[in-house]
């Protein structure tokens, strides 16, 4: 008998030999422990068969090629059998191993978790094993003990009874009344979209439940919400813990004794085996995609999920992405409307502050809002400001030549942070000392241009001394649990204003902020980035929502140097489909998505000038491919009809260097996804014998820097 073993490494499954004593213990799901490389190896059986000649067929797509450079790809091989068609055509003398031991006795992984696992590897062009290793924590595989949990929470505070409001009602009974299919919640800030998630999972019996939330919006209150509605049984997966906690997690959810999973991405995968209904709170929120290694949408691999369960899924947000209002609105998706705040409470006011006609006194603040902050503390109000930018300062000059500091590593200016007086790279987390002298031309003279977070807070200690203000961003939210003790100071009211990053824009509930102020809107709006006008419009919606959501109404204040942008009527006006109108003409124009689809092909090399080489006979390869004369020859496996697919570049990314690899991409568009992933593979396998190059893809990216 062969099975087909998955280990958590970027690769597809191995074939192996199961020693008779093993045949009957042998079951899909279940782990066993194999000989690998030299050592042995804990993977997980996804197949097997008792007729060899059956067990080799070619299953899935090729492997990723170009990954010398990934430590985990496995390179060798007289171990194992790898599952793809070359090493079957290479008719080289299979020797397989044999399997040492099972593990278990029922299956760990369940069956439809497998298949999403397998699902995400082939979606996303990468593997099976990278999915089950992001899929599942390490410990588990090693058989690691369960960690103690070393965060204390707060005491549950007893459940406030609410009485659903008519527009909440019938939300819910569209939920409650059907066992699967996918909804748009389009709730306004404040509508109540949270008490529709609780009663829901309510409703659904003995079936369990999984909400993603985005890592900012993963506060002390929803947490508290989720506890004092099901006490011990939620689980929580989020960043902060230890991996001894993650796998304690991991087994509440995998034994049954928990209802519902709350976390950040990775929960999309929570072991649940009765699942009957997902929610994704926040589901326009970038940060649902990985950026890294398997680049997946934990919303996208939701929805997959959802249809592999045969269950429902809720996707919550008051600032829909473009691509979920555009399906809701075609019917593919069920929409539900809360157009009113809980309690019909007023949107807050918005003002747009022209910067540049202001004679300022203060570096950061408008004689406005510094105006309104005073009074909303002397009414105890509170307050929030943001500025999407950490540190003290994007720019160290020096006055005499004009030099600023870059990261050596990275094509990036390094940004000034004074409380640790070190230029940071917010790409690399590389840091460097700023010296006495210029490195350039030995001037002694600086000067700090622009201004982040640590500026703005320490201008403001300034201006205002009286005020008690806190700031949070990355930096001051290192530490576990800091996040958490932010919010509940400002729910004590301990602090007048919280000011920071996009993260205070986030989820929050605080009913005694009614004032809430972008510092420097102009940071967001013009990224070159298709995507920019609407990432600007959400995250300004979502930081008005935290305004006025008490019995005081909300005002907001927007200061910018370019106070016509398009974006700011819409903002100011609470008008989320006028923006979606206004921008989904120029998603049309373009067919960028939600009519076609992109997949992005990211080659970093070591050294630039082979890069440009090889970006030259790249190119060539390509056009071989894609430009086949017409109605002969050039009938290779991989001819892509090109009037179906729109090849951007090869160009260098925008971002020219990271962590020391000069970056080029290719961006591929297209309508029809089959084609669009035949172009991308196609293109993997003429590049597949070019050693100086790491391969990246990533499928629908939502950042093209
Ligand atoms: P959203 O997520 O839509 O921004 P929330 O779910 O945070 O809104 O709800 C806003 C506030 O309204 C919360 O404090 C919540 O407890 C409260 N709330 C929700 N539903 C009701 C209701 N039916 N009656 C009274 N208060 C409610
Ligand atoms: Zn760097």
């Amino acid at each position: 008998m062969h099975v087909q073993v998955l280990f958590p490494i970027n690769a597809e499954a191995f074939t192996y030999l199961v020693p008779d004593e093993l045949q009957s213990k042998v079951k899909t799901g279940i782990r066993v422990l194999a000989p690998f490389k030299k050592g042995k190896k804990v993977g997980i059986v996804v197949g097997f068969d008792k007729d060899p000649s059956v067990a080799v067929i070619a299953r899935g797509q090729s492997p990723r090629s170009n990954l010398k450079t990934d430590e985990d790809i496995a390179t060798s091989r007289n171990v194992g059998t790898r599952n793809d068609k070359n090493e079957l055509n290479d008719k080289k003398e299979i020797t397989l191993k044999t399997i040492e031991a099972v593990l278990d006795e029922e299956p760990l992984i369940p069956e439809n978790l497998l298949k999403l696992i397998k699902w995400t590897g082939q979606y996303y062009i990468s593997t099976s094993g990278l999915a089950l290793k992001n899929a599942v924590p390490s410990g588990i595989f090693e058989g690691k003990k369960s960690g103690k949990s070393r965060i204390t929470y707060d005491d549950i505070r007893p459940v406030k009874i609410l009485n659903l409001n008519s527009e909440q009602k019938k939300a819910l009974s569209e939920i409650t009344n059907v066992q699967s299919g996918a909804f748009l919640l389009h709730g306004v800030t404040g509508s109540g979209k949270t008490e529709v998630y609780l009663r829901a999972i309510e409703a659904l019996g003995d079936k369990e439940a999984i909400v993603l939330v985005p890592e900012i919006a993963l506060t002390a209150q929803i947490i508290d919400r989720f506890r004092s509605r099901f006490h011990e049984k939620v689980a929580f997966f989020h960043s902060g813990l230890s991996p001894g906690e993650r796998i304690s997690q991991w087994w509440k959810i995998r034994n049954g004794d928990v209802k519902v999973a709350l976390g950040v991405r990775s929960a999309v995968f929570a072991p649940f085996k009765n699942l009957g209904l997902i929610v994704i709170d926040e589901e326009h929120e970038a940060s649902y995609k990985q950026f890294e290694g398997l680049r997946y949408s934990a919303r996208d691999v939701a929805l997959a999920r959802a249809k592999i369960e045969g269950i429902k899924i809720v996707l919550g947000s008051a600032t829909p992405s473009m691509e979920t209002f555009y399906h809701a609105k075609k019917g593919n998706i069920r929409y539900l409307e809360l157009k009113h705040r809980i309690e019909q409470k007023p949107m807050p006011r918005v003002e747009i502050i022209d910067m540049t006609k202001e004679d300022k006194r203060a570096l950061s603040y408008s004689n406005k809002l510094l105006s309104v902050l005073k009074e909303n503390v002397s009414r105890g109000h509170q307050s929030l400001i943001m500025l999407n930018r950490r540190g003290y300062s994007p720019f160290l000059m020096c006055t005499d030549c004009g030099y600023t500091y870059k990261c050596p590593a990275c094509s990036i200016t390094l940004t000034y942070h004074k409380d640790t007086k070190t230029l940071n790279c917010h790409y690399c987390n590389s840091y460097l000392e700023p010296q006495d002298f210029c490195p350039e031309c030995k001037g002694t003279k600086t000067k700090y241009i622009g201004i982040g977070t640590q500026r703005i807070e320490e201008e403001l200690r300034a201006l205002i001394p009286e005020l008690s203000l806190k700031r949070m961003d990355r930096d001051t939210t290192k530490r576990k649990l800091a996040h958490y003790r932010i919010v509940k100071d400002m729910e004590e009211k301990k602090i007048d204003v919280l000011l920071g990053t996009q993260m205070v824009a986030k989820g929050h509930d605080f009913p005694d902020v009614t004032i809430a102020a972008v510092v420097f809107a102009d940071v967001a709006l013009n990224l070159p980035d298709f995507r920019s006008s609407e990432r600007t419009f959400q995250l300004f919606t979502q930081l008005a929502g935290r305004a006025g959501r008490g019995d005081v109404a909300g005002e907001v204040y927007i200061q910018t140097y370019e106070p016509l942008h398009y974006v700011f009527d819409y903002v100011r006006n609470h008008d989320y489909e006028g923006f979606y109108k206004k921008e989904i003409e120029l998603r049309k124009e373009l067919s960028y998505p939600p009519f076609g689809k992109l997949i992005r092909i990211i080659l970093s090399f070591k050294n630039k000038d082979s890069a440009v080489k090889t970006m030259k006979d790249i190119s060539k390869r390509i056009e071989k491919i894609i430009h086949p004369p017409l109605g002969k020859g050039g009938r290779g496996d991989y001819q892509v009809n090109i009037s179906d697919i729109e090849i951007l570049g090869p160009a260098p990314a925008p971002i020219e260097k990271i962590r020391n690899y000069w970056r080029w991409h290719l961006i591929l568009k297209g309508k029809n996804s089959k084609s669009l992933r035949h172009t991308a593979l196609g293109i993997l396998e003429i590049t597949k014998d070019i050693k100086s190059v790491r391969i990246d893809v990533d499928v629908d990216p939502i950042n093209l820097l």
